[in-house]
């Protein structure tokens, strides 16, 4: 995985804020933050998405950000947080080795979240139905 960026990160031979390191993760903060403390969670083992990845690595990612997000939002001050992931080139993944963003979010911050449609129940009925299928595979 030599030209994977965040690789490159883990090995030492790109420099990084780094915040955090256990034997299995890394956290460093976004060069382009979205707020103060917008920080990045990543496994030591590389894996494009979380098709990709082992559900150990997941849990492991996991573990780091529900350990580093409520000491991250005391340092900035924060209330709340948005927790990102990007999965794939259509949902906006830039970088391929699998990250959570931690976004500290503040009151009155600018940032707005997803907006829902309405949508008909029977619309709903029939895409449960087609999920329930496609997950019980
Ligand atoms: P995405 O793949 O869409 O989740 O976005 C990748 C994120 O990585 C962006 O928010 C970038 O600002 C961030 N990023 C890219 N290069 C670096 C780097 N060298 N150090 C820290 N963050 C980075
Ligand atoms: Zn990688």
């Amino acid at each position: 995985m030599n030209d994977c960026l965040f690789c490159k990160i883990i090995a030492g031979e790109l420099p990084a804020y780094k915040v955090y390191e256990d034997d299995r993760t890394l956290a460093f903060l976004d060069i382009h933050p979205v707020n103060s403390g917008h920080t990045l969670v990543i496994s030591k083992n590389h894996s494009r998405d979380m098709q990709e990845a082992s559900v150990d690595d997941v849990c492991a990612v996991m573990a780091t950000v529900h350990h580093i997000a409520p000491r991250i939002l005391a340092a900035v001050g924060s209330e709340g947080y948005n927790l990102g992931l990007n999965n794939g080139r259509d949902a906006g993944q830039v970088v391929p080795h699998l990250h959570f963003h931690i976004m500290p979010r503040f009151a009155g911050d600018g940032h707005h979240l997803w907006h829902g449609k309405s949508i008909e129940d029977k619309e709903l009925a029939v895409t449960a139905e087609k999920l329930r299928m496609a997950i019980a595979v």
